[in-house]
């Protein structure tokens, strides 16, 4: 089976995408396989058109102006050198262009906190050992789990991105351990797994002192991690594990500034000291504005036991900063202020971060879901709201802008797109739609 595109098109009758009938051709999964591939490669010419893609072109508004629909078309689509090079009248009779058969076209999805080094994901199933207790606890586990795991780790990585593309992400943030018992190893492994397919997946990377900066003294790998292709220096509760907030927190900036990196730390604490880590790395990046839009924290759960009053102020103090919020979207004890978040202009991301490992049982793959739960959890079940909730899924590009305006796509935009199976962002979010096709920096990666 080894036809170009046209060929198919032409003996198939049927589109290039009439996938169904030579998989239906092959007996065995092997030869499945390299059919997909082979079928992708064919797909994946330097320019190329796609056909009856839809569109969201705007939104109808009921007489009290509140938004009653979504507006759609089909466009013909032209994809050149990686980029869109053309958005035009749908031309369903152009037997060159791939039919998408009146899929909705989206931004590609973006998971924006994983940790592609350490998981179970790809190995046998296994749950979290609930018999672990706190981060102190799961340092001292992570000494000796991490040795046992250490020859899956390209494996599972790769499974991991494949599972993210399974889902319409092409795109992660991950951090890495660097810590004494991992050094730089898990590191250089994911930078090989990522080198290897830059094609097809794209990942910035946070340099995460798991075990601490001081706890388990992580100094000098961290700033040999710096001076590599890294994009983050990352943290974790500096108060409980390195039993000072200021003293981790100056190193941190300071490396992030010697090396022209941003900041992303983990925060899981909730009590005073969470607070006062928030406080001060606010502090730092108005001292150091060039780290402004360049800082996150991730999980940030005190902001969920503070009063409304107090979510309100941090907030402000957080957008006027420039720090984003990285949050799973937890539920079931934490509830992150978001719409708080949103309202005072944070910059608010989402990811999966455990996929199946010794910190959580759960994870997805899914961006689309995490914007379901958010649409669940905060009660956007309108339209206008469900439609809104799809930034989650895309670190905040969405199609209309909220007055219903088209923003997206552009001509020149680059070509990351996610088809999905529905009639509009709001369906999408709200059924947590099939994803059915991906493309990366114009080509194909998943087609079903
Ligand atoms: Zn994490």
């Amino acid at each position: 089976m080894n036809m170009t595109r046209k060929d198919f098109l032409k003996k198939s009758g049927l589109g290039v995408l009439g996938i169904g009938l030579v998989e239906g051709m092959m007996s065995n999964q092997k030869t499945l396989n390299f059919d997909k591939k082979k079928r992708l490669e064919n797909m994946n010419e330097s320019n190329f058109k796609i056909k009856n893609v839809l569109l969201e072109i705007g939104f109808e508004f009921n007489e009290k102006g509140q938004v009653e629909a979504t507006k759609t078309d089909l466009f013909t689509i032209s994809i050149s050198d990686g980029k869109i090079s053309a958005i035009e009248k749908n031309q369903p009779n152009d037997a060159n262009a791939i039919d998408m058969q009146g899929l909705l076209m989206l931004p590609s999805f973006k998971d924006m906190h994983i940790h592609l080094d350490k998981t179970y994901f790809g190995g046998p199933w296994k749950a979290k050992n609930t018999n672990v207790k706190g981060v102190k606890g799961m340092i001292e586990f992570e000494k000796e789990l991490l040795p046992k795991i250490a020859t899956e780790t390209t494996f599972r990585a790769n499974k991991i991105i494949d599972l993210l593309q399974t889902n319409g992400a092409s795109f992660t943030r991950s951090h890495i351990n660097i810590e004494p018992t991992s050094k730089l190893d898990r590191l250089h492994e994911i930078q090989k797994v990522l080198e290897n397919r830059k094609n097809d997946f794209e990942a910035e990377l946070v340099a995460f002192p798991q075990h601490g900066v001081y706890y388990t003294d992580s100094v000098a790998l961290l700033k040999e991690a710096a001076k590599s292709d890294i994009d983050f220096i990352g943290g974790v509760d500096p108060y409980t594990l390195d039993g000072s907030i200021e003293k981790t927190i100056d190193f941190t900036v300071q490396l992030a500034l010697d090396h022209n990196k941003g900041i992303d730390m983990h925060l899981h604490e909730m009590n005073k000291y969470g607070l006062d880590t928030v406080e001060y790395i606010i502090k730092k990046v108005n001292e150091n504005p060039t780290l402004k839009g360049k800082t996150f924290l991730s999980h940030c759960f005190i902001l969920a036991a503070l009063d409304n009053l107090q979510q309100e102020k941090i907030a402000d103090e957080l957008a006027n900063a420039g720090v984003g919020i990285i949050s799973t979207i937890p539920f079931g004890g934490i509830t992150m202020p978001i719409p708080t978040l949103y309202k005072h202009g944070v910059t608010v991301y989402s990811g999966n971060d455990s996929i199946t490992d010794h910190w959580d049982s759960f994870g997805t793959g899914s961006m689309l879901q995490k914007a379901n739960l958010m649409a669940q959890l905060y009660g956007y079940n309108s339209e206008f709201g469900l439609s809104r909730c799809l930034k989650i899924a895309t670190a905040n590009k969405l199609p209309l802008n909220d007055l219903g305006e088209q923003q997206w796509p552009k001509k020149y935009d680059v070509a990351n797109l996610v088809f999905v199976d529905a009639s509009c962002s709001a369906e999408a979010v709200a059924r947590i739609s099939p994803i059915k096709k991906l493309i990366h920096k114009g080509k194909f990666v998943q087609s079903t």
